[in-house]
């Protein structure tokens, strides 16, 4: 049961072969086997993932039609707000913390039927590349124990990897959906900015944050993206426009006459020789397969990661400001003697962790009067540079692609103490969130050197998320032909 798709778990259950209840029981028990090697969940919510998926059952026996995914489990990044589980963001700052109310993401979930399992583990507040931020311990990364699941989401990543979820939801600010899929084998989803809602999302850097899906094959991840996206009147950026023909086109699964870019500025020094190897065998493929491919220069792109790094902490301290002992979860030194400006002091020193407290005064040292100019201002210019890059070279070609990271899954504890190091990891994503395009990672294969998981980027225009599945379907069946089925099989460590 574990080891089908979402569509065909969908089909079982709306067949009658099977039941959302029956379904939910078997990742329940994948859970308790191998949670203690994955560590994926921070939350697992067993009994209410039995009634919610009892309830469809009912709904179904009563006549009612439901969508594709009703009944199918799904495992939540604990960014998301949820009513009835913790809601912490990996941080000792929302412990405990349950919500007054469903992020539209949740609501949506609900709404489509799917079953969820629990809430997964995460960077805290989504800033990283390893999931070594999470205050509550690391995930690993199903492949092998002792590497990282990526992040941000790669208590997802971990989940869907290990197979004690066919679906999980991320978010995607610099590469946190993209970059984990791709360490761990997978499809992850980074849809235009404003196709999916930040309603109910815990904010990190609010012009960047996306909700996306991860699946272990393209159309189970198109079908998570439809269920979820489209416009929500809750969030003021959210775009009124229907949401791309997503399921149609990675059905379609063609490239026949597709013009291609590769990105120039993203090969060469600091990419793993097996990655490239992986990367230039999938644009042959795609020649192959009766595309047109043509080498595109982004020059700004260049200037990605440095902007990001200024851009996102910007908001991020702006944002974060808000865990200010009085309205959230922890409070820390309130014993009658202190004043409040003294307890959220020693509550925000107390509740976030490194990663956090270097971001907020980053953020707020780009921010201050004086470097605002220098700082946050050049960036912004950055970002409309690499937005204007995104234009010249969606004018030659339809689509763009790259590796999704310049290496595989790297072992826990090798760049935890080297923020740049770190940072790296999203080097090929982070243009995607600056400009707010459509961008997606499928799997192209095993590095040489260490048999890890590769990931291939397909970078659309706004709104063309569908040609992100178009493609990563045509490369996903072409490539399931020669290797005679799935990269992904069996979690190989488990
Ligand atoms: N790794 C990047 C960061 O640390 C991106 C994170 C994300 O997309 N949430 O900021």
């Amino acid at each position: 049961m574990i080891f089908k798709t979402a569509a065909e778990l969908g089909e079982l259950i709306a067949s009658g072969e099977t039941t959302a209840v029956e379904v939910a029981q078997a990742h329940l028990e994948r859970i308790e086997q191998v949670e203690g090697k994955v560590n994926a969940f921070l939350h697992v919510s067993a009994e209410r993932a039995l009634e919610q998926a009892a309830a469809v059952d009912a709904r179904r026996a009563a006549g009612e039609e439901l969508g594709p995914l009703a009944g199918v489990p799904i495992a939540h990044k604990d960014v998301f707000t949820t009513k009835d589980m913790p809601t912490t963001c990996a941080s000792k700052i929302l412990e405990g913390w349950v919500p007054p109310y469903d992020a539209t993401v949740t609501t949506r979930l609900r709404e489509a039927g799917l079953v969820i399992l629990g809430k997964t583990n995460m960077d805290e507040f989504a800033m990283g590349s390893s999931t070594e931020n999470s205050a509550y311990g690391p995930t690993s990364n199903p492949w092998d124990l002792s590497r990282i699941p990526g992040g941000s989401s790669g208590g997802s990543s971990a989940a869907v990897a290990a197979y004690e979820a066919p679906l999980a939801t991320g978010t995607d600010t610099g590469g946190s959906i993209r970059q984990p899929a791709a360490v761990t084998g997978l499809v992850g989803m980074k849809p235009t900015y404003g196709g999916s809602s930040r309603f109910g999302l815990v904010a990190f850097a609010s012009s960047l944050d996306t909700p996306g899906p991860f699946a272990r094959n393209v159309l189970d991840a198109a079908l998570l993206h439809e269920a979820f996206s489209g416009h929500d009147p809750r969030d003021s950026t959210s775009i009124s426009e229907p949401v791309p023909p997503v399921v149609e086109a990675a059905r379609q699964a063609d490239v026949a006459g597709l013009r291609i870019g590769v990105v120039k500025e993203f090969s060469g020094e600091g990419y793993q020789a097996g990655v490239l190897n992986r990367f230039n065998e999938t644009v042959e493929l795609l020649e192959s397969l009766g595309a047109k491919v043509v080498e595109v220069s982004c020059p700004s792109f260049d200037y990605a990661l440095s902007s990001y790094y200024l851009i996102a902490p910007s908001e991020a301290s702006s944002n974060l400001a808000r865990f200010d002992a009085m309205r959230y979860g922890l409070r820390v030194g309130d014993d009658g003697t202190r004043s409040a400006e003294e307890v959220m002091a020693l509550t925000r020193a107390a509740g976030f962790g490194p990663e956090v407290k270097r971001r907020i005064i980053l953020g707020t040292y780009a921010l201050s009067s004086g470097y605002y100019d220098a700082y946050y201002g050049k960036a912004q210019q950055v970002r409309t540079l690499i937005a204007r890059d995104f234009e010249a070279a969606f004018g030659q070609v339809d689509v763009l692609i790259s590796p999704t990271t310049p290496t595989t899954a790297f072992p826990i504890g090798e760049r935890a103490d080297d923020p740049m190091a770190m940072y790296l990891a999203d080097l090929c994503t982070i243009p995607s969130n600056m400009a707010g395009n459509a961008a997606i990672s499928v799997p192209c294969g095993l590095a040489d050197e260490d048999g890890l998981p590769v990931g291939l980027q397909i970078m659309a225009p706004v709104l063309a998320d569908d040609r992100c599945y178009r493609v990563g379907a045509a490369v996903e069946k072409a490539l399931e032909d020669r290797w005679g089925g799935p990269l992904l099989r069996k979690a190989p460590a488990l």
